[in-house]
């Protein structure tokens, strides 16, 4: 029998690949795109329905948002032509809801249909995040597309922060799919728009034309593509917008307390915006970013949570964020502490939460194909670190905004975050295993020798940084315990530093004064959360929309 889907997965896109060239919904009976001219219509329908590329001349950010992803063919298209008609300093940020994505293979197949956009898709392919559920962040220059994986209702409700300047509604026919053009999407669509934001799309039906009409756009009749008799262009009004735009105030100069993961993640999403900073780092507070190696892996949670999501598009938006100058390794072994671990893991690479080519049990361990060992030293390394300290009233009236990304640091800094403190010492010995592995702890072959971490202890009176020998026994005898080997210590600096969390192991990204901004409690997944974290926070100071879903958004911005 068929595992179950796992609730982490969206339901598969059922396809009919029976008609040459064109894929056509199983469920719904209509066709995706037509090959006979499927890409003109594309740019008559939409880009040219939405005044596109004039409509984006001059601005700094132009957004577009779609109703149905599917092969992504519109997607290329707006991405082809912003590449030949915008300038560079400007960004296009293209959002689109999607409740049957395709997978990887699907996606490859319908999109061989165009060889001219060969070049971006492939790029499109390779980024895929599959069928994951929820919000996926994919950066290609200066062009960010936002996936949400969702039903149209839920997740315009979670986009929050939308205010589109265009719209391309492209659900299948609003008979056979009524869901994708119903009122209440129509008002949800209007109260996502910016100011004159312009709308495009090929159907003329009656109650599509009137629900616009009711959310307050202006409808406009026009001539057809092709065979088509008619499309539809609507404008939204440039003096009222569905909801007040409350934009937070602009980042003009920004300083990074903290040169870690997190404050180095901030530096990457600040500098992709090209907004000026400063970062600083007083080399008082080591953390796990400073370790010679780290694993960038997933935390599983087979339920549909947010935070289950966040684990998942965390991991993948990693992933594709590491530059391949810091991959040290690919592929990491989880292997199960007791039987009933070994059972769940087995499940889990039965469901495959993640989708193919992610996970494998291989009777002894749980293949993690696509985990990374990286060089924490070599990730978003080109920036310039100053080593100094934070001086409040000095270093506040220099910038618009200020980061804390300062590890144990924040203790000091803002100290009523009262977030917890646990030391992890790391130890070298013999290699044991020929492979990445984690088990609790882990174990990473550097240079001829194995990097074992790491302890897990609250803080006590003691120097939290100290190097302790009874640490090193511990770290030794729990490989000894996993591998069934004699484990011999080998010489190289042992190191410790201090790991920040919440109670509920959750990150928190938290204004602690005016402008002033706390990306903390990262706790041991530093290298899979930061990316996506700092990419949420600089997206919402910057007034854009956000890789994380309003409840997740609302849930990291409070200590629980
Ligand atoms: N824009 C796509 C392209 O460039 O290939 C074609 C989109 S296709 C005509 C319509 C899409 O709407 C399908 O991918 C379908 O899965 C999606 N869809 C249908 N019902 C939906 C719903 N309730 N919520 C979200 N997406 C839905």
């Amino acid at each position: 029998m068929a595992e179950p889907r796992p609730l982490t997965q969206t339901p598969p896109a059922s396809l009919d690949w029976s008609r040459p060239g064109t894929p056509v919904a199983a469920d719904f009976g209509d066709i995706y795109f037509s090959t006979d001219g499927g890409l003109d219509e594309t740019r008559a329908v939409f880009l040219g329905g939405c005044g596109l590329p004039q409509a984006w001349q001059g601005g700094a950010v132009f957004t577009i948002a779609e109703l149905g992803f599917g092969s992504g063919l519109n997607f290329l298209a707006a991405w082809q032509l912003w590449n030949e008609t915008a300038q560079p300093n400007q960004r296009l940020h293209f959002v689109s809801i999607e409740k049957f994505p395709f997978d990887r293979a699907q996606l490859r197949r319908a999109l061989t249909a165009w060889p001219e956009l060969r070049a971006l898709s492939d790029k499109l392919i390779s980024d895929w995040p599959g069928r994951v559920k929820g919000l996926h962040r994919l950066s290609f220059g200066n062009v960010t597309l936002t996936l949400v994986h969702e039903d149209v209702e839920i997740a315009l409700d979670q986009l929050h922060s939308l205010k589109a300047d265009a719209w391309f509604l492209d659900g299948f026919s609003p008979a056979g799919n009524p869901a994708m053009w119903s009122e209440d999407v129509m008002s949800a669509i209007a109260g996502r728009c910016a100011p004159g934001a312009r709308l495009a799309t090929f159907s003329v039906a009656g109650a599509v034309r009137t629900a616009l009409k009711t959310a307050g756009f202006e409808v406009r009749k026009m001539p057809g593509f092709g065979r088509k008799r008619h499309r539809l262009e609507a404008e939204f009004p440039r003096d009222i917008s569905g909801e007040a735009l409350t934009r937070p105030p602009k980042v003009e100069r920004a300083l990074i307390v903290g040169a870690g993961i997190a404050g180095r993640s901030l530096a990457f999403a600040l500098s992709a915006r090209h907004i000026p900073f400063d970062i600083i780092d007083d080399r008082a507070n080591p953390a796990a970013s400073g370790n010679p190696a780290a694993l960038v892996k997933p935390r599983f949670d087979l339920q549909d949570r947010p935070e289950s999501r966040f684990f998942l598009s965390a991991y993948l938006h990693a992933l594709r964020s590491y530059p391949e100058s810091c991959i040290m390794e690919r592929g990491v072994r989880q292997i199960p502490k007791h039987g009933k671990e070994a059972e769940r893991f087995k499940k889990l690479a039965k469901q495959a939460p993640l989708g193919d080519g992610h996970l494998r049990w291989r009777g002894g361990d749980l293949w993690i194909e696509s985990a990374l060992v990286i060089d924490p030293k070599k990730v978003f390394d080109e920036f310039e670190i100053r080593h100094e300290r934070f001086k409040f009233a000095q270093d506040r009236s220099d910038y618009s905004h200020v980061f804390l990304s300062a590890g144990y640091g924040i203790q000091a800094l803002a100290p009523e975050l009262a977030m917890r403190f646990s030391r992890g010492q790391l130890s070298w010995a013999e290699p044991v295993w020929d492979h990445a592995a984690a088990y609790g702890g882990y174990a990473i072959n550097l240079d001829g020798a194995t990097l074992v971490g790491a302890t897990h202890d609250q803080l006590d009176e003691r120097d939290p940084f100290e190097l302790r020998d009874e640490d090193d026994a511990k770290n030794l005898s729990a490989l000894e315990a996993m591998s069934g080997k004699t484990v011999i210590s080998a010489p190289g600096k042992s190191r410790a530093s201090v790991r920040v969390t919440t109670p509920d192991t959750l990150p928190l990204i938290v204004e602690t004064g005016e402008n002033i901004w706390a990306l903390t409690g990262l706790g041991s997944r530093g290298f899979t959360f930061a990316p996506l974290l700092a990419e949420s926070l600089i997206s919402d100071l910057c007034g854009e929309v956000g890789p994380l879903d309003k409840s997740l958004r609302a849930k990291f911005s409070t200590l629980r």
